[in-house]
């Protein structure tokens, strides 16, 4: 992988999250001069959100006076379906878009190159360019957080399947009779692994519990202030730690059902690496080392010998490292 002289050129990467959309301007080499986000209006649709797009990067561009010449292209991690072509986001359930031409719009509003790739896709790339996945040819980039994410590389490249849609790790089924997911099916991975599935078992623990004859005493109102709209994975895990037994419960089903995901995922791929990142790979003692223990107990020992499965150094940098990365890919300026 050839590097050099790629300090005076320049790339945008953008990360387009639900909540945010977040910017790195960078020189081509990974060194990074500037972050920024901006909200994402997505009641406003996506002409709104692009505009917003387009007017950042431009004011990026200003800002860091290196000239337009110099800026090599954007990156954009986009959280949905990407086309083929890699023009169009197909489908993104969190925006709400259909059939949007991501890269048309923005190439037309800022003059500039742009790439588009799923956001979980572009995460493995950048652990692979500049995270824990560099040098290793077969991981697995996991993201616990509202949603379960993932990106698959195999022989040292992403796995992407015939309709580009490989990898959607958080909706593998795992019980088929389950609760039913925003991508429509029922039992999904995410239903049960995620951040957003962790608080949804404690309320409806608590719920039963409300209805019991001798209810189980519990913290988690005292932690909250009596206000459950405040419940949030952090205080689960607390009030675990303390030894409150519907926060216990529910935080070793976590463990169980976030360990059987990663146990299908060696069964099938076999990896040498399995990268956790994310809000929920932050809880290492509450969450992560009880999953890791839990998936070395019980995954095949063939696949284990080889297997080392830690949290992501580069965290939230690491879907705009893999938006600049796809850039200086498309353009030649490493291979
Ligand atoms: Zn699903």
């Amino acid at each position: 992988m050839s590097e050099n002289g790629l300090g005076d050129k320049f790339v945008i990467g953008i990360d387009l999250g639900g909540t945010f959309v977040k910017f790195v301007y960078a020189r081509a080499n990974g060194e990074i001069l500037m972050y920024d986000k901006i909200p994402t209006r997505v009641s406003h649709g996506a002409p709104a959100i692009l505009g917003d797009i387009a007017n950042k990067i431009n004011d990026l561009v200003i800002k860091n006076g290196h000239g337009r010449e110099s800026i090599i292209g954007c990156g954009i991690g986009c959280p949905g379906t990407v086309d083929a072509d890699f023009r169009k986001v197909i489908f993104a359930p969190n925006l709400k878009w259909n059939d949007v031409d991501v890269k048309g719009k923005l190439e037309e509003l800022t003059g500039l190159s742009v790439f588009i790739d799923n956001d979980a896709n572009l995460a493995a790339l950048g652990e692979l360019w500049r995270g824990a996945g560099r040098g290793v040819d077969d991981f697995i980039c996991v993201t616990l957080g509202t949603g379960i994410g993932g990106g698959i590389v195999v022989n040292g490249k992403l796995l992407r399947g015939v309709n580009n849609n490989a990898a959607e790790i958080g909706h593998m089924t795992i019980d088929f009779n389950g609760a039913q997911c925003g991508c429509s099916n029922y039992g999904c991975w995410e239903k049960y692994g995620s951040a957003s599935a962790l608080i949804a078992r404690v309320l409806n623990f608590l719920s039963i519990n409300k209805n019991q004859r001798s209810k189980i005493p519990s913290i988690i109102f005292e932690l909250c202030s009596n206000d459950l709209s405040k419940l949030d994975c952090e205080l689960i895990f607390e009030a675990a730690r303390r030894g409150d037994p519907i926060a216990k419960s529910a935080v070793n089903q976590q463990i169980e059902f976030t360990a059987i995901g990663l146990i299908n995922l060696i069964y099938i791929f076999n990896p040498n690496k399995i990268i956790l990142s994310g809000g929920l790979s932050a809880a290492s003692d509450a969450l992560i080392n009880p999953v890791i223990e839990t998936v070395f107990k019980k995954a095949p020992k063939v696949s284990l010998r080889e297997l080392e499965i830690t949290v992501s150094n580069l965290g939230n940098d690491a879907g705009t490292m893999g938006a600049i990365y796809l850039v200086l890919n498309e353009k030649s300026f490493i291979n």
